[in-house]
């Protein structure tokens, strides 16, 4: 299967941003941000999970080899209804020394209107956007990297370093991206660009295996994107923050052998995924999934030839 292949069969960022404003409020209820935040410990990181709101995303694009049958008994479990679920967007806001780092900063005002929330959830926490020290994106989805710049185009977080992964600035940065990349992509590209160029100037370009700070790792987890990575936070056997390499805590654990309608490299991705749940039920890996059940936090437990998500 090519990368076109997919994208074709799926929606656009368009189409999703027309998914009706009434399927959004339905499950706004349901879905209400956590009043209270889910902090904890892990070696020397104090951890809290910032919710960004949630997204709604259609069946298509979840479960796209699914069948019907399998998608009815699935979407009530995420939530939703027949045609679109909702999902979760949980950043993790670190403290170490004197650092507070963001794992990606969500979707601001460019994506769907019910996320772009983490900057007034940091609010409520009593944390000033001017005191964030780092931001290091797993990818530049517009749900990851959307909240880099203001609707003015300000940077939100004025003072932060940005870290982003050597691969994925030339991916999305390709300034034939329209010529070289399926039509779309272009939205993701523009969007991209939008995003890194803002930070250019303090922007720092990581490969994998490399240290942000002591004990905070990129790890590759090509496949959502091309220069796709997770962030390894070493202590207590270990903390992965998975970011887009598995997308949904249902669905993927309990059905590894399945694509997601979002991966650009579709094959890679599923060995990577496939790859992920396989060292992190072996090793008890903790993990922290970006749009799992908030807070998505939790391991990998084996369950015949697939996976049950465990709550931490
Ligand atoms: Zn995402």
């Amino acid at each position: 299967m090519t990368t076109r292949d997919t994208i074709a069969n799926g929606l656009s960022r368009r189409d999703l941003l027309k998914l009706t404003a009434a399927a959004a409020v339905m499950l706004a209820s349901r879905n209400a941000i956590a009043a209270d935040f889910h902090r904890f410990q892990h070696g020397t990181f104090d951890i809290t999970v910032v919710s960004d709101g949630f997204l709604t995303l259609p069946a298509e694009i979840l479960l796209p080899d699914a069948t019907l049958e399998e998608r009815q008994a699935i979407m009530p479990r995420l939530g939703g209804n027949a045609a679109t679920a909702p999902v979760q967007a949980n950043i993790p806001l670190i403290r170490h020394g004197e650092d507070l780092i963001l794992i990606d900063t969500g979707s601001g005002s460019h994506f769907q209107a019910s996320a772009g929330k983490l900057a007034a959830n940091l609010k409520s926490l009593g944390i000033a956007p001017e005191a964030i020290t780092k931001v290091v994106f797993t990818h530049a989805h517009p749900d990851h990297s959307g909240a880099t710049t203001t609707i003015d185009g300000k940077v939100l977080y004025p003072n932060a370093q940005y870290f982003v992964s050597e691969a994925e600035w030339a991916f999305w940065t390709d300034k034939d991206y329209a010529t070289h990349m399926p039509s779309a992509l272009h939205d993701f590209a523009r969007g991209a660009q939008r995003d890194l160029f803002a930070v250019k100037d303090r922007l720092t370009l990581v490969r994998p295996d490399q240290e942000i700070i002591p004990g905070m790792r990129i790890q590759q987890t090509r496949g959502h994107t091309p220069g796709h990575v997770s962030i390894e936070l070493a202590g207590d056997g270990g903390l992965l923050i998975t970011g887009d390499a598995c997308t949904n805590d249902v669905i993927f654990f309990e059905n590894p052998a399945w694509h997601f309608g979002f991966d650009t490299e579709p094959e890679v991705a599923l060995r990577t995924r496939q790859m992920l749940l396989d060292r992190a039920a072996t090793d008890k890996l903790k993990m922290l999934g970006y749009h799992w059940s908030y807070p998505g936090v939790g391991y990998a437990e084996r369950k015949d030839a697939s996976y049950r998500f465990v709550s931490a």
